[in-house]
């Protein structure tokens, strides 16, 4: 066993294996990751931003786990056609038509939003975002190596095309033959045949600027005027950035027969070299059992969630609390589960973060702690399988929460326990440290609650609530008496 493989921890489905395997990184103590990003002609829903939640936990374990993560991702700009098919219209050209504005300022403002969604939702920004409108040159480069090793062709009045024929084991990611591949494109009507091509398979590359049209965006190239295909602006992105090979390639599950299909076809057929070792896929998100669209009234950005009184920590808890690769069924009665979770676990850093009375380490409450610590770490390195590692997360606040109503937890154990939910907060990314500062009771508070103990041992009980009403109003903490004494929280 290498020492590479015997320090990774992280398992993960490929979808090119089609089995968990251990993420061994090709160059030792890094990885490099390249996600696809927004197509930037619309607003991102809560569908999307699920992939990126989910693609940010991913990073974050493999942060956790001492690598040093290069991440990438693009935001497409231009070239994303409606169809599958490549003859329908350009995304953003679309867009800006409808908006009665340019492609250029369509994509800036939907770019800027999407980067304030991601900011929300806590979602660490990635190393590199590059443009695809800013690499026309790379992209140019990759399709004259292409052409060059006979993959090319062209369709007139059309564009410049991918035979895919010509490349051997074309969609050996989605496990299907060349034959079955094109059959099931064609069966499902994914793509529908554009005259001249000569498989269904087949996708273009680069497409000419049609006659007598101005588009906002497109080159020249020695091809003619136009703009790149989608597909070409991934590989000619992540290869800049990460190399010819690197270790990860994410995007979601309806990236697999077509778009990372046709990704590794042209990276590949330029280089001659393995493209991304690891496929990583998640699942969809519906809301109350039905996709996701306008016409429905199910369609949600960050936004309206926001707007309709839920808190970004909610939302992302939603998100990445069902495994990726399984559908997830988005209902408000699902939010309202997350915000009773998040309670539950800002409840119990406050109370932790109050508790003042020295004593010595009880090695009971620290055995409870580090071996959640150690399931819950299992469990997402175990192919982020971020349900279970919750369930030792709560497993754990029950187990400490009839502790701390014994008065078993003393000041320092309480640290101890504070200080391993941060470390896996680093994962998580639900900013907990909030709450442990929210939970410090000032200096002014404590001398009034000892006012109170006073007034409630003489039985002047008149006194005592008073003193509850002041400690309230005027410092914004409320206190519940219980039978082992008053327990007070922030308002
Ligand atoms: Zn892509």
């Amino acid at each position: 066993m290498t020492a590479e493989k015997k320090n990774a921890r992280l398992k993960i489905f490929n979808t090119m294996t089609r089995r968990k395997q251990l993420v061994v990184p090709i160059e030792s103590g890094s990885v490099r990751m390249y996600c696809c990003g927004p197509t930037v002609y619309d607003y991102q829903h809560i569908g999307n931003m699920r992939t990126y939640v989910w693609q940010d936990v991913l990073r974050r374990t493999l942060e956790f786990d001492g690598y040093k993560v290069k991440h990438v991702r693009n935001i497409t700009d231009v070239g994303h056609l409606t169809s599958q098919a490549d003859s329908g219209q350009d995304k953003v050209e679309e867009s800006a038509k409808k908006r009665h504005k340019t492609a250029w300022e369509i994509s800036e403002m939907f770019m800027n939003i999407f980067f304030d969604d991601t900011e929300t939702l806590n979602i660490l920004p990635p190393h590199v975002s590059p443009r695809a409108t800013q690499h026309i040159k790379e992209m140019l480069e990759l399709i004259k190596k292409l052409e060059e090793k006979g993959y090319t062709y062209v369709i007139e009045k059309d564009g410049i095309y991918y035979d895919t024929s010509k490349f051997k084991h074309y969609g050996k990611l989605t496990g299907m033959s060349f034959d079955e591949l094109n059959k099931y494109l064609k069966g499902g009507a994914r793509v529908e045949l554009v005259p001249g091509k000569k498989h269904i398979t087949d996708f273009a590359l680069w497409k000419f600027s049609p006659e007598n049209v101005k588009r906002d965006m497109e080159w020249d190239s020695p091809y003619g005027k136009g703009f790149p295909g989608w597909h070409i602006e991934c590989s000619a992105m992540s290869m800049k950035y990460l190399g010819e090979s690197f270790d990860i390639h994410c995007g979601g599950v309806d990236h697999i027969p077509i778009h990372h299909t046709n990704e590794i076809a042209q990276s590949e057929g330029a280089t001659g070299k393995r493209f991304a070792k690891y496929w990583v896929h998640g699942e969809f998100l519906e809301v109350d059992g039905k996709k996701m669209s306008k016409s429905l009234g199910n369609f949600y950005t960050v936004d309206d969630i926001i707007k309709k009184g839920y808190s970004w920590r909610e939302l992302r808890y939603a998100l990445m609390a069902a495994h990726y690769r399984s559908l997830l069924n988005f209902t408000f009665k699902a939010l309202d589960a997350a915000r009773g979770s998040i309670e539950r676990i800002a409840e119990f850093i406050r109370n932790l973060s109050n508790i003042t009375e020295e004593g010595p380490e009880n090695k009971g409450i620290r055995k409870i702690v580090d071996s959640a610590f150690g399931r819950f770490v299992g469990a997402v390195n175990d192919d982020l399988n971020m349900p279970k590692a919750l369930a030792e997360l709560f497993g754990m606040i029950s187990k400490i929460n009839k502790e701390i109503e014994k008065g078993a937890v003393k000041k320092d154990d309480a640290k101890y326990i504070i200080d391993a939910v941060l470390v896996l907060d680093r994962i998580l990314g639900l900013k907990l440290e909030e709450f442990a500062k929210q939970g410090v009771v000032p200096e002014e508070v404590m001398k009034l609650l000892e006012e109170r103990r006073k007034a409630r041992e003489e039985r002047n009980f008149e006194l005592a609530d008073r003193i509850r009403k002041r400690i309230r109003d005027e410092y914004g903490f409320i206190i519940e008496d219980t039978k082992n004494g008053e327990v007070i929280k922030k308002a």
